[in-house]
């Protein structure tokens, strides 16, 4: 951290000295070989000044705010490496992979040492770690997302054939869950994201990735940390009483949609619906996982619809057509300028 600080301090020195050599009129004074063709940096600083105008000068003067801004960040998304520590840090740190993420946890402290958390990408500025991905109506998700990567095998290489069901696992040892439960919450209290929008690589894309896999603590974190969506013991029970599931692929569609998976609606089983209903087992069911609808799936999402999107229990019965992403969407287009409409 403190390094961080030094090199930005540091280049920021170095590019005031630059702009104020600039200023005071030493702008003849070339700054590397002078040959036909080749612009020196002082013959490029006089160019931008041309343009500029050369006298709009202006000061930004901060002792004014609004009070209607948030975060840019909406979502935080959960992931596992599938490497060690080490090839972790080579693989998001290497410019050819164009792979990276806020936060890195290893899988185990220095010895007698606390936890490193590696932050690669401070928060205001974009990470590469979702890729194509949905989450209730945003796409690329990369521009308004906290990613943390969190060190952990996912299942051995030998099992990439093998159904979802049948690979074997890697469990997150308890101290590792302890540092990014503790940092989720941390990141979630800064930019203020709620429950259902803290969600796992899978779910924002359902059949491409797989991080960070069933065996990933959705409970503890909530529980414990308050981290994330998880249904109430109570609806759960009152869902799965009243079946709310009897084939109807079209509903399921409908409010898997609602809750913010990228579902189709083709009212059929198709091979994408089945990624989407696993993605969303492995999140919250995780004792069934192969994408096949059930009972329980559907009041898991009937409880959670009712919970965090106020879905009432007679609306969640019924098939709710074209259901529309969550409100809450963008704030301010419309109410400014204060014009009549015409
Ligand atoms: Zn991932």
């Amino acid at each position: 951290m403190e390094h961080d600080t030094h090199d930005i301090d540091a280049r920021r020195r170095h590019f005031l000295a630059r702009s104020s050599a600039v200023s005071i009129g030493v702008l003849a004074l070339p700054l590397a070989a002078c040959g036909d063709g080749v612009v020196t940096d002082a013959q490029a600083a006089e160019k931008i000044d041309d343009i500029a105008g050369g006298n709009a000068r202006y000061a930004i003067d901060t002792s004014i705010r609004s009070p209607n801004q948030d975060s840019r960040v909406r979502t935080l998304v959960m992931h596992y490496t599938a490497q060690s520590l080490a090839e972790s840090i080579a693989s998001l740190t290497d410019p050819q992979r164009q792979v990276s993420a806020h936060y890195l946890v290893p899988d185990a402290a220095d010895a007698g040492a606390a936890f490193r958390v590696f932050e690669l990408v401070p928060e205001p500025q974009r990470a590469w770690h979702a890729g194509v991905s949905y989450w209730q109506g945003d796409r690329m998700l990369n521009a308004g997302s906290i990613g943390i990567e969190i060190v952990n095998p996912g299942f051995p290489a030998a099992d990439d054939a093998l159904p979802v069901m049948s690979r074997r696992w890697v469990p997150y040892p308890d101290a590792q869950v302890a540092v990014f439960g503790a940092l989720a919450a941390d990141v979630i209290a800064r930019h203020q994201i709620p429950p259902h929008k803290v969600v796992g690589h899978s779910d924002v894309a359902p059949g491409r990735k797989f991080d960070p896999g069933p065996l990933f603590p959705w409970q503890t974190l909530y529980e414990r940390y308050r981290v994330g969506a998880w249904p109430d013991a109570d609806a759960l029970a009152y869902y799965r009483a009243s079946r709310p599931y009897r084939g109807d692929v079209a509903e399921l569609q409908s409010k898997l949609l609602a809750y913010g998976y990228d579902a189709p609606q083709t009212g059929v089983l198709d091979a994408r619906t089945v990624d989407v209903v696993s993605a969303f087992q492995m999140h919250f069911r995780a004792a069934r996982y192969d994408g096949m609808p059930d009972v329980e799936t559907v009041a898991i999402l009937d409880a959670l619809l009712e919970k965090y999107f106020r879905r009432s229990r007679a609306l969640n019965r019924q098939t709710m057509p074209g259901a529309a992403s969550p409100a809450g969407g963008e704030k301010g287009s419309d109410e400014w300028p204060l014009q009549a409409p015409r």
